[in-house]
């Protein structure tokens, strides 16, 4: 059996006046692809794997066109050179943006139909927070979506897309997808599945997947930065059996549907000066702060000075702030010298209308892997230490903290840009609380700017009734 595989996946912001170009992008081409870690599970007997493309970027703004049509070409340059297939494997995201244009994994997905025409089967593999669409559907057999939030089970769940493929086509079925959308669209913080009620409605999914003719039962949270007329939740499930499939993707919807005003964020949050007060009389450490409104894991900006601001105004001591995207910060530090002391603005670097922030730093530390754009320098600012980084990123996992020399379970405050904290950082925060900041990211979902989204819709509109109703792919409804 000849399978492909390949693919684009990241977020975006359609709030975010930061166009993505394609060297945001990481990709993996040809062999790079089979040597993954993150595609290692691409083995089954009997089968060839073929790698095609694979672009992957921090969520952000919106793509820009030329850079999307550059990945696009070659990928499907890489797919017309891998025929004859028996099935393509997709792993996308589900939430682009491509500048200028709606409903992008739609574009990119039927654009592969197109080329692998109608008998081989394709499966995709989603994030929970990807928006869905009628085109995306008709165009897949399979489909499978990440269960947990914060995501720990990426790997497993391309694994499920893959092997479901694999199974198909060796044994000559043919899966089809149902699904029902629903009217609401909230933030990942407050339907993350470790807290109620979605943990509740994650952990019903692994009953519906056992039931006769369902392979994999999906419910999407979908993406709601995103202001664009597909974006919705909604539950998508893979079956071999039409009526059980749409029962289930309607059992599944309506569950959503019935908890929509039950979710919270799981934290303490509140407006960033409230966080500071609770912070400054905290006893224990380290009080992890996420500015969530800049979260660039989320499709912020991630360049932000608000929080080292409101630190600053408060001469606090003790707090690191990891990190703010700053290339001119990075370059004048690097320009310096560690142990020089200079003048730099901070802030506003890529979104000019965020504001910055004019300090003296003293530079205690550069790190340069290589790339000007991977360059990072630790300043501290009275009793302040900042990350700042020439490139859009997150500081979540431990071992970016440790590169640079830093402890951050020795702080009395870490501040990074972040929703819920990720699952290296969630277990040692004492406490974890959540700033209502600013950004692209804002989670005063009821206040953002909605113009092209579909209504009504929860909670821009909060009060409608609703029935689901599913609708199946027209590759199974023809069939
Ligand atoms: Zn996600």
């Amino acid at each position: 059996m000849r399978i492909a595989v390949g693919g684009i996946h990241t977020e975006c912001s359609t709030y975010s006046p930061v166009l993505m170009t394609v060297d945001d992008f990481r990709v993996l081409r040809g062999e790079e692809l089979l040597r993954a870690n993150a595609f290692s599970f691409l083995e089954a007997d009997g089968v060839e794997p073929l790698p095609l493309l694979h672009a992957r970027a921090v969520p952000g703004g919106p793509v820009s066109q030329p850079g999307y049509e550059v990945l696009k070409r070659e990928f499907l340059d890489r797919l017309r050179s891998a025929l004859p297939i028996d099935g393509l494997y997709l792993a996308m995201h589900g939430a682009m943006k491509v500048d200028g244009m709606d409903d992008a994994e739609g574009d990119w997905i039927t654009a592969a139909r197109a080329i692998v025409g109608s008998n081989s089967l394709i499966a995709v593999s989603y994030d929970l927070h990807g928006n869905v669409s009628q085109r995306v559907i008709d165009a897949i057999d399979i489909f499978a979506a990440y269960r947990t939030a914060p995501h720990v089970d990426t790997v497993e769940t391309m694994a499920r897309a893959w092997s479901m493929l694999v199974e198909a086509c060796g044994k000559g079925m043919r899966p089809g997808v149902a699904w029902a959308p629903v009217p609401v669209l909230l933030p990942g913080e407050r339907t993350s599945t470790e807290d109620a009620p979605a943990a509740n409605l994650y952990r019903a999914l692994s009953e519906i997947d056992g039931r006769p003719g369902i392979l994999d039962a999906n419910l999407m949270v979908g993406y709601v930065w995103a202001d664009e007329p597909r974006a919705t939740a909604c539950a998508v499930v893979t079956g071999l059996d039409r009526l059980a499939a749409s029962k289930a993707a309607e059992e599944i919807a309506a569950s959503y549907w019935n908890a929509r005003k039950k979710f919270r964020i799981g934290p303490v949050t509140g407006p960033l000066e409230d966080m500071l007060d609770i912070a400054e009389r905290s006893t224990t450490r380290p009080v992890i702060l996420a500015d969530s409104g800049d979260n660039p894991t989320g499709g912020g900006v991630g360049d932000r000075a608000d929080v080292l601001n409101a630190l600053l105004a408060r001469d606090w001591s003790d707090a690191l702030i990891a990190g703010i995207a700053d290339r001119p910060a990075v370059d004048a530090c690097f320009a310096a010298g560690e142990g020089d002391r200079l003048n730099l603005s901070i802030g506003g670097s890529l979104d000019r209308s965020s504001g910055c922030v004019a300090v003296t730093a003293e530079v205690v530390r550069l790190d340069n892997p290589g790339a000007p754009a991977e360059r990072q320098a630790v300043i501290r600012v009275g009793g302040i230490t900042i990350v700042v980084a020439a490139r859009r990123r997150p500081y979540h996992a431990m071992e970016d903290f440790r590169r640079l020399g830093l402890d951050p379970e020795a702080m009395r405050l870490l501040v990074v840009k972040s929703g819920y904290l990720s699952p290296e950082l969630a277990p040692i925060a004492r406490p974890n609380l959540m700033a209502l900041t600013d950004g692209v990211v804002n989670q005063d979902i009821a206040a953002l700017a909605c113009e092209r989204r579909r209504r009504p819709m929860f909670p821009f509109d909060p009060d409608f009734e609703f029935v689901p109703r599913t609708r199946l792919s027209r590759r199974w409804s023809e069939s």
